[in-house]
């Protein structure tokens, strides 16, 4: 009797054991990430937005043929970044210019919206894309004029440079996943250049996991005299934009509005700001942008794709869609003094971490199921994820932002949460390769799934 006791006493703490806290389970580093992180230049940084600066204006309408001023020459002189980083890699990127012809209430005669991408092919899951955005057009006060300087050197040079800067660190490394740089154009006419992106991605049959769009992060100096250096925004939307009346009501029924993929993403994100950047942090926002304002993230997301808005802690409105002029002895215009390169390179580091360790991972594991109700315990199962050696289920209470508890499922699709009622908590799975790097976590069903039906 005294052995079949201690017997269970063990069985008990090893069952007890296994469930482990977030920090437990999660490596403080991974000593390879960090290194890349270490190569983010802030020198490089301040020379792409220079650089950009240097065109004059970069408005979806202005001159695209003049070889020094204007979106055409900012646009060729990107496609040129982009393809001397790729001879540098042995021709590691493949750069390619889609374009659309559009016409809008700011786009009053049909004008070619082109974004400029370089490819980073992935060895093992090529079709897997994770993806980073920036746009480069610009404007001042008036949305139509376009001949008049608009520097946009943090709207959006400062994503625009994030975006060469990560292509110019990650082609030094070969991911599993392919890896897009993409520099967007039209944002400031109606988000063109993310419309243009989303169906580029999707005629290439592209598995899009996740989408950094990076719009104004390198001010430090809000309106109200506030400094903040130490924070970054992540904003994510709860409920996909591509949701069905259907999958509506079964998220009424089931739960699920705060765990849609791009949710999930920016949980990510927030955890990578944690391991990795000591005294800098992720602000989860958990809305898709800022009040009645928008991004390129949106277009990606309406097509299905897990996309994030990354924006600087606190936004100093004299410096954004404004003429360049001084007013009653205030400084007005997107100048480049009004970019904290010391910021924009721990923001550029955080988009660079992200990317290299959701390309290096395995994706979140597909057709996730959960079970559960009027039994103790609760049951997932999954579909294997290519490259992944386990996986780790997770749960939280319903009223926690953060993924809190987890259970490592070895290399088995499926788990028992022994104990662990299904009414009480929301539950997902992650998937790990065998060098330790973990997926997103992923919330069950077509709700929370990163790739829709066809793609998994
Ligand atoms: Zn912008």
């Amino acid at each position: 009797m005294r052995t079949i006791a201690v017997a269970a006493t063990i069985a008990l703490l090893v069952a007890t054991n296994a469930r482990e806290s977030r920090a437990a389970v999660e490596p403080p580093s991974n000593p390879e990430l960090a290194r890349l992180g270490r190569a983010v230049s802030t020198e490089a940084l301040k020379a792409t937005v220079s650089g950009l600066v240097a065109f004059g204006t970069r408005h979806t309408l202005s001159d695209t043929r003049s070889p020094t001023r204007g979106i055409g020459a900012a646009r060729r002189w990107v496609k040129g970044r982009f393809e001397s980083l790729g001879a540098a890699c042995g021709g590691c990127l493949t750069v390619d210019t889609p374009e659309q012809t559009v016409t809008g209430p700011r786009i009053p005669k049909p004008a070619v919206i082109q974004d400029i991408v370089a490819i980073q092919r992935g060895t093992r899951d090529p079709d897997r894309v994770v993806i980073i955005s920036g746009h480069i057009d610009s404007r001042v006060t008036d949305v139509m004029d376009f001949t008049k300087d608009a520097p946009g050197a943090n709207d959006d040079g400062s994503g625009t440079a994030a975006v060469i800067e990560a292509a110019r660190v990650l082609s030094a490394r070969r991911f599993p996943a392919t890896i897009v740089y993409a520099v967007l154009s039209g944002e400031e006419q109606g988000l063109y250049g993310g419309k243009v992106l989303a169906d580029y991605a999707t005629s290439r049959g592209w598995r899009v996991e996740a989408v950094l769009n990076n719009d104004i992060i390198g001010n430090t100096h809000g309106l109200d005299g506030r400094v903040d250096d130490k924070t970054v925004r992540v904003f994510s939307e709860g409920t996909r934009a591509d949701e069905t009346a259907a999958l509506a009501a079964t998220r009424r029924r089931e739960g699920g509005e705060f765990d849609a993929p791009s949710r999930n993403l920016s949980r990510f994100m927030a955890g990578i700001a944690e391991r990795y950047m000591p005294g800098f942090s992720v602000r989860q926002i958990m809305r898709p942008d800022r009040f009645s304002r928008g991004g390129d993230q949106g277009p990606m997301q309406e097509a299905g794709y897990p996309a994030v808005r990354v924006t600087e802690a606190d936004e100093n409105y004299r410096r954004q869609h404004q003429d360049v002029r001084t007013e009653g002895g205030v400084h007005y215009g997107d100048v480049i003094e009004g970019v904290d390169f010391a910021y924009l390179t721990k923001v550029a580091r955080l988009n660079i971490l992200t990317l290299a360790a959701l390309a290096a991972a395995p994706p979140p594991p597909t057709h996730l199921k959960i079970s559960g109700a009027v039994t103790a315990d609760t049951t997932l199962s999954w579909t294997a994820s290519p490259g992944a050696v386990r996986y780790r289920a997770w749960w939280r209470e319903t009223t926690d932002p953060l993924w809190r508890h987890s259970q490592d499922a070895g290399g088995a699709t499926s788990i028992v949460l022994k104990s662990v009622n299904i009414d009480d908590y929301v539950f997902g799975v992650s998937a790990i390769s065998a060098d330790g790097y973990g997926s997103p976590v992923e919330f069950p069903g077509p709700v929370g799934a990163f790739f829709p039906e066809a793609q998994r």
